[in-house]
């Protein structure tokens, strides 16, 4: 159904959006009553990214049933969580890799999964007419998986985020400027400006403080 496609061509032609309205939130819900934050948090993102409002209200029904279809079954709250740890460990693995820090194993566990996520999921590219890029996808059907749907389709967002490939070359998706790991608190978040190590100022004052401790003891 046409309606369904269009969020995830909205996603692909801007997924620095999705990862902002998605996948940042995602990463902070509370896991005490996960299911309904999962639920709000995707509804909410995909207002914010859906930008035909003359389908809109007919095509966010169309979602909330699917979505509560797969909610409502018993596995759904550990596929959540699988779909949190993946997303996490593609964002952990190139930022702190690329900044020389230690990936942790909890991450490199993922590599196989996340692998596997990616690659049967890769939309089919096409140019067309020389109006830029056009994403297509493998047509849903209303029964398939929509959790499976949103894990694939946001994987590919993230990868597009952090491993684009310009011409021959393999270049710096704009993930690395735009996404950042807190050094203080380890959150995930987006980047005001290019140079912005702490998530706030207030974890840039808590190392601060930190580090002048540290100093002193070494003089002590
Ligand atoms: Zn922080």
């Amino acid at each position: 159904m046409k309606s369904y496609s269009n969020l995830w061509s909205e996603v692909f032609a801007n997924p620095l959006k999705w990862f902002s309205s998605f996948v940042i939130p995602l990463m902070n819900i509370s896991e005490e009553d996960l299911l309904n934050n999962f639920r709000v948090l995707f509804m909410d993102a995909w207002e914010n990214i859906y930008q035909c409002q003359m389908l809109r209200k007919q095509a966010r029904k169309g979602f909330e049933t699917r979505l509560d279809a797969c909610l409502n079954k018993p596995e759904a709250q550990e596929r959540i969580k699988e779909l949190r740890i993946v997303l996490k460990a593609m964002i952990e693995i190139p930022l702190l890799d690329k900044a020389g820090h230690q990936i942790p194993e909890t991450a490199q566990s993922m590599i196989p999964r996340i692998e596997e996520i990616i690659s049967e999921s890769k939309p089919r590219i096409a140019s067309w007419c020389g109006y830029g890029e056009t994403y297509y996808f493998e047509s849903e059907q209303p029964e398939n998986d929509f959790l499976k749907e949103i894990l694939s389709h946001t994987a590919q967002a993230v990868a597009e985020m952090f491993y684009s490939v310009g011409g021959d070359e393999s270049v710096d998706g704009p993930g690395f400027e735009k996404i950042g790991i807190c050094p203080n608190c380890q959150i995930i978040f987006e980047k005001k400006r290019k140079d912005q190590e702490y998530c706030s100022t207030r974890c840039q004052q808590t190392m601060a403080v930190r580090r002048v401790r540290e100093k002193q003891k070494k003089i002590l």
